[in-house]
């Protein structure tokens, strides 16, 4: 399995230059930065960049050295990557691995490190050790590591990413420098989206629609998601006209269509949470126009419709119908992960929405 050295996003370059330009190292960084806006990939560019026997004059890797080259072939002696075996899963892993992929880390891979940190460096050079989501450590795992921490091995450097700060040890964080990195501003998001995926003219829209997460939408773009989200939020626009229970119909059938083609290896469309995040964010926009406290955040290109759906009932008490929905959401969004039956609990979600107009 080989892996590439990524070059260093533009809107992490200042976070990259400077950690690099520090004097004093501390052995724990913790990296905080947005979901899905490109922490991991800084992640694994600081350590290509600290493995790199001729980095570059700005720090970074210079991709062909014995260092880039072991990192390439994922046999580097001095570098471990901890993270959910659920990032690993393909259809040729998953044939041949009897247990379920985890979506936490877990205490056996903490305790695996000891194997590289108790040796002296291989190459003679620091070791590093990338963890993330750092909030994903289970709690056996988080405080086998926190041992780690606390009597840190020589010569070598710790980088743990999370979007979460508040799901972590307060024991491992005060371990730990932290570090932000930032999201991409919606120009820089567009321009990489541009060069990397396709010229397209509707980006700024699908950044909306998923808060900045750059990564998110490449990620999504591959797939019918953009599609659907289109045709949710066209069926919601008719407010109380919208068909209830045909539209729980239909999206019981795409849930459904989604979770076959991840089998296949593709990334996940659409489940019972992206679903429910849709309408909070509609919700949310709605709420905004009927308060004139704002414009629409997510569903901007939805905007003429969302002010006509505000006038459709008294604001006061539209208002309060959709704070109080807004809190009944929350709770759904917690039991997302195991619905007991789609079809019947969306027909629910789409007969309250449209009982608020
Ligand atoms: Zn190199």
């Amino acid at each position: 399995m080989s892996q590439a050295i990524p070059a260093v996003l533009p809107w992490h370059k200042a976070t990259f230059q400077k950690w690099h330009e520090q004097t004093h190292r501390s052995h724990a960084y913790l990296i905080v930065s947005p979901e899905d806006t490109g922490g991991e990939s800084l992640l694994h560019s600081f350590a290509a960049s600290v493995l790199c026997e001729t980095p570059n004059s700005s720090f970074e890797a210079c991709g062909h050295c014995a260092g880039c080259s072991l990192i390439q072939a994922s046999s580097h002696p001095d570098y471990r990557i901890l993270r959910p075996t659920i990032w690993d899963v393909t259809n040729e892993i998953e044939e041949t691995r009897p247990e379920k992929p985890s979506k936490h880390i877990t205490i056996d891979q903490v305790r695996d490190l000891a194997s590289m940190v108790n040796q002296t460096s291989h190459r003679g050079g620091l070791r590093v050790v990338l963890i993330y989501p750092a909030h994903t450590l289970n709690a056996n795992a988080a405080n086998a590591l926190l041992k780690t921490l606390e009597e840190p091995p020589s010569h070598t450097l710790f980088f743990l990413l999370t979007h979460d700060v508040k799901q972590l040890l307060p024991t491992i964080i005060s371990r730990c420098q932290r570090l932000t990195a930032p999201a991409p501003e919606l120009s820089s998001a567009m321009d990489y989206l541009n060069t990397t995926i396709a010229s397209q003219n509707d980006w700024a829209d699908k950044l909306h629609a998923e808060n900045g997460a750059v990564m998110r939408v490449a990620n999504l773009n591959t797939t019918n998601y953009f599609t659907l989200q289109e045709q949710f939020a066209s069926k919601l626009a008719k407010g109380a006209q919208s068909n209830a229970l045909k539209l729980a119909e239909q999206f019981d059938k795409h849930i459904k269509d989604a979770a076959k083609a991840q089998l296949s290896g593709e990334p996940l469309s659409i489940d019972m949470g992206v679903v429910i995040t849709w309408l909070q964010r509609w919700v949310h926009d709605l709420s905004c126009i009927a308060q004139q406290a704002g414009d629409a955040r997510y569903f901007k290109k939805h905007k003429p419709a969302l002010t006509r759906l505000s006038e459709q009932a008294p604001a006061e008490k539209l208002i309060t119908k959709l704070h109080h929905w807004q809190q009944q959401l929350l709770k759904e969004q917690r039991a997302a992960e195991h619905p007991l039956n789609t079809r019947i609990w969306l027909e629910k979600l789409f007969l309250q929405y449209t009982q608020l107009f």
